[in-house]
């Protein structure tokens, strides 16, 4: 289960975001709409995509539906997004087993997509548009 112990604004945040099964423009869909990525992208969060789609993929689907993700990576180099980004926090969300083993063995938290609260976490960290 997820703990958070995200108090005060001046932590640094960085979510990493699976995108089948994650977000609603996977295949399939996921439950966390783009607002959402975008509104976190807002609040000062480091924003990326983590996926076995190839990082071109990745990228044209940051452009076409304009999302400033700031990294896009494969599944395997959450390890990477953790040396360039200094931050108090990374979280990878994802839909699979092996979304968490990678976020766990980069030293992610992790959320799953369908079998964790992502309704909770979205208004805990005021993700909801
Ligand atoms: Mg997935």
């Amino acid at each position: 289960m997820l703990r958070l112990v995200l108090t005060g604004g001046a932590v640094r945040r960085l979510i990493s975001f699976d995108i089948d099964g994650t977000l609603e423009v996977g295949d399939p869909p996921g439950v966390i709409p783009l607002s959402a990525v975008r509104r976190a992208r807002h609040l000062g969060f480091v924003i990326g995509s983590c996926s076995d789609r190839p990082i071109s993929y990745q990228q044209g689907l940051w452009e076409k539906h304009d999302v400033p993700m700031q990294f896009t990576v494969l599944k395997q180099q959450l390890a990477i997004v953790r040396a360039d980004f200094d931050v108090d926090y990374y979280l990878h969300i994802g839909d699979t087993e092996v979304d968490e083993m990678m976020a766990k063995g980069a030293g992610f938290d992790f959320l799953h997509s369908i079998d964790d609260d992502v309704e909770a976490f979205m208004s805990e960290h005021q993700l909801h548009p």
